[in-house]
């Protein structure tokens, strides 16, 4: 007897892919948008003298939960972490600056002329609820100065995101500042604000309930309506600065008044890391809602550097979100130019024909004449409307008897009339119709 057939496994793939939950694809026709912020960082960076350093994507987790700080949101809640086959504990960078000072300080950069500064571009991490303008993988610019406390460089930071942003075309921003202090005076704070809170610990919602404990400052930052309530009546840290910081604040302040850059001060903002001091700020479009994210954000870190194992280190630095520039640019309609596209288009018809376009088109490339072709295609009236969509200047064809014969056929796309001319011809021929200077 025949024994009963063993049902089929199902198949343990999936039908369709889809790229993971906030995390998405950014197809050619957008792609404008992101070569001109990159170009215009790079321009900008070069002109305030910041160089570029690239760091891994992946870091050892430790460097996020000591630098960032173990009870913040980032650590807490959004880091992507792995084990990998060697047994490592890794996490995919969720945000730049513990990286940068890890790179700083493993490359001797300490020992450069200071300030260093430093700028990156390139993908962060983060597990949050994604909604618009906010996705799991995002892209920032990042610029730190290591090496300086003056607080002339805060405000040379702010006026650098607006640079790059007015350059974008986004205008109309305001900055969003406010001072936390240093590790003399914020204590003083924290336990003003722990007493504020004590009579309303019940009111808060169960995340600022345990902010209490941990994190207190981040009780004045959260979004909840009952939350941004109470927050309303906490007493302001500007009310318990030390001189220094005071000093400082108001130095920064007065250099913004210099720059003409507009501000207002927002005793909320608090930043959700834990190594920020002093003055923290955000860049924000005038006309935004709160519920959405910032444009920019950073602040100064006077003691991460110690903290990483280097020696007392000042330092300041800040993050443009690129994901929400290019949304910005595309709400505000900001134009931006298309490359040049080709003037020539090269058909080919026949093997003869299509063998010789191969050599033809590298030839073309390298006299600088920007041309597209259809190499796969086999019929002329196909590749004649590719040409014809592409709005090219002149079609080159190159049939079998034109191979055979060592001639082209030139074709003006205007006048609709055309020339055959020796194949070694033509690029000289193409350079006097385009007025080509050679
Ligand atoms: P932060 O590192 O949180 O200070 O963020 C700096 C900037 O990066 C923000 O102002 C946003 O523009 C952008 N940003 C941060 N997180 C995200 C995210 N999840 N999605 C998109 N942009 C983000």
């Amino acid at each position: 007897m025949p024994s009963n057939p063993k049902p089929k496994p199902k198949p343990r793939y999936k039908k369709s892919f889809q790229a993971p939950k906030g995390m998405r694809d950014i197809l050619p026709e957008e792609q404008i948008y992101w070569d001109k912020i990159e170009q215009t960082i790079k321009n900008l960076a070069d002109a305030y003298g910041f160089k570029l350093i690239n760091t891994p994507i992946l870091e050892d987790s430790e460097l996020f939960i000591k630098g960032t700080g173990i009870y913040t949101d980032i650590v807490e809640k959004e880091m992507y972490s792995l084990r990998t086959k060697g047994g490592d504990k890794l996490s995919l960078r969720p945000e730049f600056t513990p990286a940068i000072i890890r790179a700083y300080l493993e490359n001797g950069l300490s020992s450069l002329p200071h300030p260093v500064k430093l700028y990156s571009i390139g993908p962060i991490f983060r597990y949050e609820r994604p909604q618009k303008g906010r996705y799991r993988q995002s892209y920032q610019a990042n610029f730190e100065i290591i090496g300086e406390k003056d607080p002339i460089l805060d405000a040379q930071l702010i006026q650098l995101s607006f640079s790059i942003n007015n350059a974008l075309g986004l205008k109309n921003l305001i900055t969003q500042i406010n001072s936390i202090g240093c590790t003399k005076c914020r204590p003083i704070y924290k336990k003003a604000i722990m007493s504020f809170y004590r009579k309303r610990k019940k009111e808060l919602c169960s995340n600022c309930q345990k902010r209490y404990q941990q994190n207190p400052l981040r009780l004045l930052d959260c979004k909840e309506k009952k939350c941004v309530q109470i927050a309303e009546q906490a007493p302001p840290i500007i009310d318990y600065l030390c001189e220094d910081c005071h000093n400082h604040f108001k130095n920064v302040l007065e250099y913004l008044d210099e720059l003409e850059i507009p501000y207002i001060l927002n005793s909320h903002l608090v930043r959700g890391l834990d190594y920020y001091n002093k003055t923290v700020f955000e860049i924000w479009p005038e006309d935004e809602e709160r519920r959405q994210i910032a444009l920019a954000g950073g602040g100064r870190y006077d003691k991460l550097v110690k903290l990483l194992g280097g020696k007392d280190t000042p330092a300041v630095g800040f993050a443009i979100g690129l994901d929400r520039a290019v949304n910005q640019m595309k709400e505000k309609g900001v134009k931006v130019p298309l490359k040049s596209r080709p003037l020539i288009f090269l058909a080919q018809l026949g093997d003869l024909g299509k063998k010789k376009s191969l050599k033809l088109f590298e030839d073309l490339r390298k006299a600088g004449l920007k041309t597209i072709s259809s190499l796969s295609q086999n019929t002329i009236t196909s590749q004649l409307k590719i040409a014809n969509r592409l709005q090219v200047r002149f079609t080159l064809i190159l049939g079998q008897k034109e191979a055979l014969d060592k001639t082209i056929i030139i074709k003006d796309m205007l006048s609709g009339s055309q020339e055959i001319i020796p194949l070694e011809k033509v690029i000289d021929r193409l350079k006097k119709k385009l007025k080509h200077k050679t």
